[in-house]
Parts: structure tokens; sequence; C-alpha cells
């Protein structure tokens, strides 16, 4: 049990049980990829793996904080002093909360926090959302501030963890990540709106259908990501101000045509091209879900990776061979998953056929010479809460 090893890490590093224990999970994005920053809609599951957080406040202020993943090291930041450059490296996502919460007003102390974790770090499985949240959610609790209770402050809760990251952890997401692994119910997908913030449940359990979502975590890495990130964004940004609209979730599938006559470069309009498309495809994978149609599913995904890797261009020989590999051995669709350049894929398969095309997966990294990848099912998992 992860709680336990948390809380006895916990106890091991600093001498006492923690106060509990809090945990939340990763995500995988089913459909809609950088569709949030463009105020559109995303189909997130919360994932089976997660980070868990053992807790004890403390009285001096100061903010002790200490990962497995990391090596066990305790960082140490005094709560007024955390900026976008202190403490840095990995403790500033869990200082960023403390941060966050600080700067809406609420009095927070110090504490110690240790860390576990069984999500795949730096995968596109969003390691980084999920030590956020189940701080956050530890927060909420310690501090008595009741906002796991409901929706609308598990939405405040993910609005501070999505300030974290931007601001001290000092990465330029949007928001999905956080909400969905502070607003996930098991057994479903959250449609969300980045425009409203609104999320709607829709059921997601292909296990009583005999299928299963196959992750393949390509293990590449790339060093463009950040850059090229931003360089997406501005993209969307500067066509949306020259369509004059506020963001492209403003230009409708049907007015895509001549919203694209009126852009005059080719890159931009392939830009612009995904981003309106993949919103339309978000909604019909909704609509298909709903109806049951798992192989309308499957072509969506086809349709969406061919558009992040011809139109947007953030695809990678990686995720392109996990994506071709899994469709020859016959999944109903795949795709890249996450901000692309690395990361993972999803291949959404018989329940049959997951060991099958796993090995062939790995089979094909190891004939072109690429690091192993992980293959590995999933099913949607709950939001954060506490465990102990
Ligand atoms: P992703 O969110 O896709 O896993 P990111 O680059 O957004 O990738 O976040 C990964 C970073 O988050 C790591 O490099 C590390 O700094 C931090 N991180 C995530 N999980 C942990 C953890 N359990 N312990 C320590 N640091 C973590
Ligand atoms: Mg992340």
């Amino acid at each position: 049990m992860p709680a336990a090893a948390a809380a006895e890490g916990f106890h091991r590093l600093r001498g006492s049980a923690p106060e509990g224990v809090w945990s939340a999970p990763g995500r995988v994005n089913l459909i809609g990829e950088h569709t949030d920053y463009n105020g559109g809609l995303a189909l997130p599951i919360a994932l089976p793996q997660r980070t868990y957080a053992a807790v004890r406040l403390r009285d001096d202020g100061h903010l002790r904080v200490s990962s497995d993943v990391a090596g066990g090291d305790v960082v140490d930041v005094a709560v007024a002093d955390i900026t976008p450059d202190l403490p840095g490296g990995w403790a500033s996502y869990v200082a960023g909360v403390w941060w966050a919460v600080h700067r809406s007003g609420q009095d927070v102390p110090g504490a110690d926090v240790h860390l576990v974790s069984d999500v795949p770090v730096g995968a596109g499985l969003s390691s980084s959302a999920a030590l956020e949240c189940c701080v956050a959610a530890s927060l909420s609790d310690l501090l008595g501030l009741g906002l796991l209770e409901h929706d609308d402050g598990r939405a405040r809760l993910a609005a501070w963890c999505q300030e974290a990251e931007n601001v001290i952890a000092g990465a330029p997401t949007g928001g999905m990540d956080q909400a969905i692994s502070m607003r996930a119910i098991e057994a479903h997908a959250a449609l969300l709106d980045c425009r409203s913030g609104g999320v709607e449940q829709v059921p997601f359990d292909l296990t009583a259908r005999a299928l299963a979502l196959l992750v393949v975590d390509t293990r590449a890495e790339h060093a463009l990501v950040d850059g090229q990130y931003a360089a997406r964004r501005r993209s969307c940004e500067r066509a949306a101000a020259s369509l004059g609209v506020a963001t492209l979730r403003d230009v409708p599938v049907t007015g895509l045509d001549d919203a694209l006559a009126r852009l005059g470069d080719a890159v931009t309009r392939a830009r612009v091209r995904h981003v309106v498309t993949e919103i339309d495809r978000v909604t019909r994978c909704v609509t298909a879900l709903r109806a049951g149609d798992v192989d309308e599913v499957g072509r969506l995904f086809v349709a969406s990776h061919t558009s992040l890797r011809d139109d947007y261009e953030v695809s990678c020989r990686e995720l392109d061979l996990a994506v071709d590999t899994a469709l020859d051995q016959g999944a109903l669709g795949a795709r890249m998953t996450g901000g692309g350049f690395g990361g993972s894929a999803i291949a959404l398969v018989r329940s049959d056929d997951v060991e099958r095309v796993s090995a062939a997966v790995t089979e094909a990294f190891n004939r072109a010479g690429l690091r192993e990848p992980g293959c590995f099912a999933v099913t949607a998992g709950p939001a954060a809460g506490r465990d102990a």
C-alpha cells in the first residue's frame, strides 16, 4: 500500500507519525490535445497511479519536503521566502501550492511533507499535477478549509495548483491536469470546458465492453518540449487576435474554412485547423462514448493523432511508432497524448489483446534501437482525497 509506504517513509525521516496521508492521481487525456489554452474542450481520465503525501504541520513557518522520487533528501524553505527561484527544482511544485494558498489570504503554517508516487515522472501523465493536488488536498483538510467536500471547492484547489505550477514551478501549462486530478469520478472521463471551467462526467468503463486502454510511455526525451509548447501557444494567440476572437474556441468548426481563408500563413492555418477540428472531435467522442460506439471513438483517436502529427507538428518518431504498431496489431484507435515530443501514447484495444499489443510495441521499439517503452493498461480512477 503506497499510503502506508508514505506514512512509513515520513516516520523514518522525521521520527514521528504524520497527521494523515493524502493522494492524487496522474491523468491521461483521451482526446482534446493542445485545446486547454485555447479555451477548448478536453476529455481526460484520472489514472490509477497516484502520488501520496504524508503531512504534519509545523509551527516554525518552515516547509520541509522529501520525496522517494528525488532520493529522500529534505528540502527546507520558509513559507514566507517562497518565490519562483526558491526552493527551485522539484520541491517548487509543493512549495508553489503553499504559496498559492497563502497568497489567497489564508494563514498557512509550515509542514513536514514526505512523498511517494507510482505515477511515471515526465511521461506526459502529469506527475506534476498529482504532486500539487495531493499537497493541496492535505492543506484543505489540515487547515479545515473543507474544499474537498464539493466540486466548487475542488475547482478552487485545482486553480491554486495551476497557479503553483505556472508561477512558482515556472511551467506555463493550461488547467487540464489539475482539474482532472482534483475533480475526477471513478469509471468516468471528465469533459472539461476550459473556457467556462465546467466539468461534465462521461461514463467510461471499458472493462464492461471487454476493452482496455493501453498506455505506452515512450520514455523518449526531446529537448525541444518547452520552447515548442510556448511557440504553439503564441501561434494560437496570434491567430485568435488576427481573427478578432478571444480564443480559438470561438471559431466554430462550421466556420473553419472562412477563418482559414483569413489567415495568410500556411503554418498558422495548420495550427488553427488542428485546434478547431480537435475541439470538434472531443464533442464527437463524447457522443460516441455515450452511444457505446467504440469504433467511432477509435477513428477519432486516429484522426486526432494525424492532426497532431501533421498540422500541429508535436509528434515524434517514438509516438508515431507506438501508434502505428498498435494500429497494425488491431487496436481500434491510437494516438499520442499530452503535449508531445515524447511522453505517452494511448491505444484502445480488446482486453484479450493487451499483452500482444504491448509485446509488439516493445519489439518494434527494440528493433528501431529505441529505449524500451513502458506499456500498461489503465482504468479511470478517483480524484484526490484522504487515504489515512
Ligand atoms: P509530467 O507532469 O508529465 O510527469 P512534468 O515535467 O510536468 O512532467 O513534471 C515532472 C516534474 O515534477 C519532475 O521533474 C519533478 O520535478 C516533479 N515531480 C513529479 N512527481 C514528483 C515526485 N513524486 N517527487 C518529486 N518530484 C516530482
Ligand atoms: Mg506535468
